[in-house]
């Protein structure tokens, strides 16, 4: 996903209608009963109640039944789209379709109007949604566009995604893993160390003699928190930077867990992923995901979810 905009879910019914969408086609259901148009996706026809639905491709072609111009965002995710043109398409069918118009010129916006539509692909994977433009406008396609491309990159090959573009800041969200870090040995010393500042001194991790005896590792194993803070040892080279903030706060972090232990002698090594993107009357919010490995271990040894904000 390179968008984090509330997208619609397929449901069994709806799916063929998205799936059209995805070919660039509009397909409506029509009753073959009493060959009623029927929008949006059901069971059962809304003219006769027959379960007797079939699929039909249509041309789209329609006219502008209602709309509005949204000066507030309906939501946070949609700041970068003001005005938005919310409107209630009539299909040559006769079915009417909520829907965005895109394209037109405020002041050339008119009820009655004739529209066609235009599948807008959303996302890399050919996601598509139906929005509507004047049939004098050229195109029934808009592609996918790459936020991430075009923006600059700074000495390091960082891009450099401004704070106030909110389709590359989402964009970033693409669940894909860093390169793996440096690493960093987890000895005794460095757990000796780590007990005497926490004041955590438990066996397991500080008495070799009993843990080979008694734990089920057979050997002590570094305090969770450790290695958690070892993470600023460890340089993951993310593949952005966020300019033009006024100031970044460390927010804590959403999840923290410790699924595998770091036996001690192990070899550690990290990597993160922007997990998300979200915007509040905070500012903009970006969790990363930052996961820490015993070097040859699938499992991670500290998954943590860290909040940075940015105002
Ligand atoms: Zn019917």
């Amino acid at each position: 996903m390179a968008t984090l905009k509330p997208m619609p879910l397929a449901t069994k019914i709806s799916a063929p209608f998205w799936q059209a969408l995805k070919e660039e086609q509009l397909k409506i259901q029509q009753c073959n009963q009493c060959n009623g148009w029927v929008f949006f996706p059901r069971n059962h026809c809304s003219h006769c109640l027959a379960h007797d639905l079939e699929w039909q491709q249509v041309s789209g072609e329609g006219t502008l039944y209602s709309y509005t111009l949204t000066r507030i965002p309906t939501m946070p995710e949609f700041s970068d789209e003001m005005p938005q043109a919310l409107a209630v398409v009539e299909l040559a069918e006769g079915v009417r379709i909520n829907t965005t118009l895109i394209d037109v010129a405020e002041a050339d916006i008119n009820i009655g109007m004739a529209v066609k539509p235009v599948f807008d692909k959303v996302t890399p994977d050919g996601d598509t949604l139906l929005r509507f433009t004047s049939i004098n406008n050229a195109g029934g396609v808009r592609e996918y566009v790459d936020p991430l491309k075009g923006l600059e990159q700074n000495a390091k090959g960082q891009v450099q995604v401004p704070v106030s573009n909110l389709a590359a800041l989402y964009a970033l969200a693409d669940n894909k893993f860093t390169q793996w870090s440096n690493t960093v040995l987890v000895d005794q010393d460095l757990i000796n160390a780590f007990a005497e500042l926490s004041g955590d001194d438990y066996w397991l991790h500080t008495d070799p003699e009993r843990a080979k005896k008694d734990s089920p590792f057979k050997t002590t194993i570094a305090h969770g928190s450790l290695v958690q803070v070892l993470q600023s040892r460890l340089t993951i080279a993310l593949p952005f930077e966020i300019t033009g903030f006024g100031t970044m706060v460390n927010y804590g972090s959403n999840r923290l867990r410790f699924p595998a232990p770091v036996p001690v002698g192990s070899t550690i090594h990290g990597r993160s992923k922007v997990k998300d993107i979200s915007v509040s009357h905070k500012g903009v919010q970006l969790t990363l995901e930052m996961n820490i490995h015993v070097v040859g271990n699938e499992k991670p040894s500290v998954i943590n979810d860290l909040v940075i904000l940015y105002r």
